[in-house]
């Protein structure tokens, strides 16, 4: 009896703890979560089942065989051995890694602990499993945390805590099934505290329960409502339910709840007068004595009723033995609540403390990121402002590079023409010469200078003279090869250094320039009057690499172009001083003295 006792007091408590478990091997798995659910509904298939995964559980993950190992510890109090399953669970607790796991095998520890009655041990794992429900991921099982609260705090006796937990257990039912277990323990906890509870709302709740095959639920609510009645001086209606009652109640095999009802019937008996009806139903609960309720109410209730039986039926000596009996069950009842009531308390006080340094460690633990956050966020403004100051630093550079490019080129330009100015023109040609004159190669040098533009200037003015010198600057550019240098070295003189090219290429340039000149559309620009170059022209071959002299020999030879008659080109001969030895001007055609002024 006592077994089956532990068996059904356990049950409301752990028959909705489901767990989804974690992937491995398929066929344990679903063996698994297959006993799992059956645990409370069917002990026999449970038994076979587990017994079948104990041979297979080599084939198990570390987390399945700490399932099963929960399972097992479950087995252990239905067996009647809640020490066994006590000292698995404990340890589950502290070392399973699965949360879930760990939550329902705290959660286990706390339901025996309250059927061995060591209700600080329950309170303990109790508390600790709830501090941790959220880091269950199932919501079903994270739900169940509550509702063991519930029937824990009161089987203890704290109705308080208890309809605090039933009450959120019962905020969250999803299951018609968890909302009878609540309602059940939501019932009695606010009859024991005395608050007013609605008699269509337990009625609804014993229906549910009905439904749900839920036979102790539907005895435990129909004891609180006679109690409930009874207090309102409704005995009949109350002896009425219980009676009604009673055939199921038995029929549970849950000798605690069996005590109860027969020890209410034995008292409303003795209040209608049915003294052997009473008697009957106290001796009954007399001989549950010793199955686990030495010291609990229905005994108490029963000694108190025999006591008044022997006394109406003038039994005095019987009287004074069932008072003495009443008396000790009474005291020692009070003793265990009073016991029970500081070590709870103390349970909890150590449970608030351990929270409270959890707290603390926590608070440190949570400044200590906030450190580490901000000493990160920290370093992360510095490389910020780091790379702020190299991007402005770069950013100056650029600009500073680019005003230098802008001046440079501002030194180096003519601004009329865009051309290269003298200073720049003669550096360059200097670079190209000393790079020539050390690895070989030729450069000829062209000077060109416009024919009577004085004239142009004088008779249309100096706009025309400027876009006159601006065409003959693009017009100059058409005919430079790559690498080729042309310039604007004075007024409306210009100089073109051609690389690597030989006298008789540069005469051929020369030629084809002056040619292009003469040809320039002159009207279009507005200049009534010819636009045409005289061009002198000097080589390496004969002046050496030496720009000076190679500029002076090229101005030479336009001289002599000039003096020739204009319009022409004149290729500079080193005996040109002497003028009856060398032809003035060299190889020019036809047009080039149709257009001489
Ligand atoms: P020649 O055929 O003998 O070279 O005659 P010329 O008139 O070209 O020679 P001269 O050296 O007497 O005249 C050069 C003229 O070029 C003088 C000046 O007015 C003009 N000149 C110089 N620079 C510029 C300029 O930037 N713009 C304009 N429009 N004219 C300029
Ligand atoms: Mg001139
Ligand atoms: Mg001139």
């Amino acid at each position: 009896m006592a077994l089956r006792a532990i068996r059904t007091g356990l049950m409301a408590a752990l028959m909705a703890l489901a767990l989804p478990c974690a992937m491995a091997a398929p066929d344990f798995q679903s063996l698994l979560e297959r006993a799992d659910r059956v645990r409370s509904s069917d002990h026999n298939q449970f038994a076979a089942l587990l017994k079948q995964l104990e041979t297979d559980k080599q084939r198990a993950t570390a987390a399945q065989r700490d399932h099963l190992e929960l399972l097992v510890a479950y087995r252990n109090v239905i067996r009647g051995n809640p020490q066994a399953t006590l000292k698995q669970a404990s340890e589950l607790f502290k070392r399973a890694e699965d949360p879930a796991i760990r939550f329902r095998a705290g959660l286990l520890v706390a339901n025996t602990a309250a059927v061995t009655r060591d209700f600080p041990l329950g309170v303990q794992y109790l508390e600790r499993a709830l501090a941790m429900q959220y880091s269950v991921p199932d919501a079903e099982t994270r739900l169940m945390g509550h509702g063991v609260a519930a029937i824990f705090y009161n089987q203890s006796g704290q109705y308080a805590l208890g309809l605090h937990h039933a009450e959120r257990a019962q905020a969250q039912a999803s299951s018609p099934r968890s909302r009878c277990l609540n309602s059940q323990v939501r019932i009695e906890a606010l009859l024991n505290l005395g608050r007013a509870v609605d008699d269509a709302y337990v009625e609804a709740a014993i229906k549910e329960c009905a439904r749900q095959k839920e036979p102790i639920a539907v005895g435990l609510i129909q004891r609180d409502l006679a109690l409930h009645w009874a207090a309102q001086g409704r005995v009949d209606d109350a002896r009425r339910l219980l009676e009604r009652a009673l055939p199921a109640v038995e029929a549970t095999q849950y000798t605690r709840l069996i005590g109860e009802v027969r020890a209410l019937l034995a008292e409303y008996g003795l209040v209608q007068g049915d003294l052997v009806a009473a008697e009957a139903h106290a001796r009954y609960v007399h001989g549950l004595a010793g199955q686990g309720g030495e010291h609990s109410l229905p005994l108490v209730r029963a000694h108190r009723v025999l006591y008044e039986i022997a006394k109406r039926r003038g039994d005095l000596a019987t009287a004074l033995i069932e008072h003495e009996h009443y008396a000790a069950a009474d005291k020692a009842r009070l003793d265990e609540i009073k016991a029970r009531e500081y070590a709870i308390q103390l349970g909890r006080h150590q449970i608030a403390s351990n929270t409270e340094s959890l707290a603390q460690r926590n608070r440190l633990l949570q400044l200590r990121d906030d450190v580490a956050r901000k000493e990160a966020w920290n370093a992360r403004l510095a490389i910020a402002l780091l790379l702020v100051v190299v991007a402005s630093l770069a950013a100056w550079l650029w600009r500073a590079r680019r005003i230098h490019q802008a001046l440079r080129r501002l030194t180096e330009t003519d601004s009329l023409t865009g051309l290269s100015n003298r200073r720049h023109f003669r550096a360059a040609v200097e670079a190209a010469l000393a790079q020539r004159a050390q690895r070989g190669g030729a450069v000829s040098l062209l000077a060109l200078d416009m024919d009577h533009f004085k004239r142009i200037n004088d008779q249309l003015g100096h706009g025309i003279g400027d876009r006159v010198l601006r065409e003959v600057a693009r017009v100059g550019q058409q005919h430079c090869r790559d690498g080729d240098l042309f310039g604007r070295i004075g007024g409306e003189e210009f100089a073109l250094a051609l690389m690597d090219c030989d006298p008789d290429s540069a005469l051929h340039i020369a030629k084809a320039l002056r040619r292009a000149v003469a040809e320039i559309d002159a009207r279009a620009l507005g200049c009534a009057l010819p636009v045409t170059v005289s061009i002198g022209c000097s080589a390496t071959s004969l002046s050496g690499y030496n720009y000076e002299i190679l500029a002076t020999h090229a101005d030479a030879a336009m001289y002599r172009a000039k003096s020739g008659g204009r319009n022409r080109v004149a290729m500079y001969q080193p005996l040109q001083q002497q003028p009856d030895t060398v032809p003035a001007v060299a190889g020019d055609d036809a047009t080039t003295l149709q257009h001489a002024v």
